[in-house]
């Protein structure tokens, strides 16, 4: 049985003052659930003071992205020894944002993700297709070359440490999000390619995430469809009410 994990991913929103306000009523609001598990993911600038607040405390610490290698003349990056010295678990690796406007490849990403696992993070690897591709029928090739290309050479063991999120780039910040069926029929996909690289009892133990567009309404029919097991959340993680109501509603009553 795969535990849901359902995360939040602040982008470049919260000041230090905001970041706290947000935890501390998150904190009021969903540290007793523990049938899913809950991560926040705040810029690097407020890591280490959401760190302090969430130790002993069921809710999680995520970042945004790392650089691959450990340190050196690196100007702006931040590393995975860094991140798990500071009290992250989990990293979102190769989101669709960074793919778009920082130029990250599947190879890039591929990095990235083998420094993390190496550090001890969890990483959390983001695919999934743009509107063209989607709209040219590409959308399992391009989700194929996403997940082939940025998993390549992982372990099973390793891959067994790995969350993928599946987020078709149309439905991002859109309001448009995937109906339940689009998006099991590529998390099925993604499991059967899974399966193919690193066995069957690997890529059933796989949490694949849906996100895009993911609110309070709409998260009961996409959590419960048999191979999704989690959201990444992107807007609607940055209020107390509704991200709290996303984690209460992908919990089976
Ligand atoms: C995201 O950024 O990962 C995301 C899914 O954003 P939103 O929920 O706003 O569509």
């Amino acid at each position: 049985m795969r535990k849901k994990i359902i995360a939040g991913n602040w982008k470049m929103f919260k000041t230090v003052n905001e970041a706290v306000e947000l935890v501390n009523g998150l904190k009021r609001e969903v540290s007793d659930i523990t049938a899913v598990d809950v991560v926040v993911c705040p810029t690097f600038v407020n890591l280490a003071v959401v760190a302090d607040m969430l130790v002993d405390n069921n809710i999680k610490l995520g970042a945004q992205n790392l650089f691959w290698e450990n340190e050196g003349a690196f100007t702006g990056e931040v590393s995975a020894p860094m991140l798990k010295a500071v009290g992250v678990e989990y990293v979102i690796i190769g989101h669709s944002e960074r793919r778009q406007y920082f130029h990250e490849t599947n190879d890039t990403v591929n990095k990235r993700l083998k420094s993390a696992l190496k550090a001890g993070l969890l990483p959390i690897v983001c695919v999934g297709e743009n509107l063209a591709e989607r709209e040219g029928g590409k959308t399992f090739d391009v989700v194929k070359d996403h997940i082939t290309g940025s998993l390549a050479g992982l372990s099973p063991e390793d891959m067994g440490k790995v969350v993928v999120a599946y987020e078709p780039v149309w439905a991002i910040g859109t309001g448009k999000t995937a109906t339940s069926a689009q998006a099991q029929e590529v998390h099925k996909f993604i499991r059967e390619t899974l399966t193919k690289m690193f066995g069957g009892a690997v890529a059933d133990g796989v949490r694949i995430q849906y996100g895009g567009s993911v609110k309070p309404e709409n998260t009961a029919d996409l959590m419960f469809q048999p191979d999704i097991d989690g959201a990444l959340v992107g807007g609607a993680s940055l209020k107390v009410d509704s991200f709290a109501a996303i984690v209460k509603n992908s919990i089976k009553k």
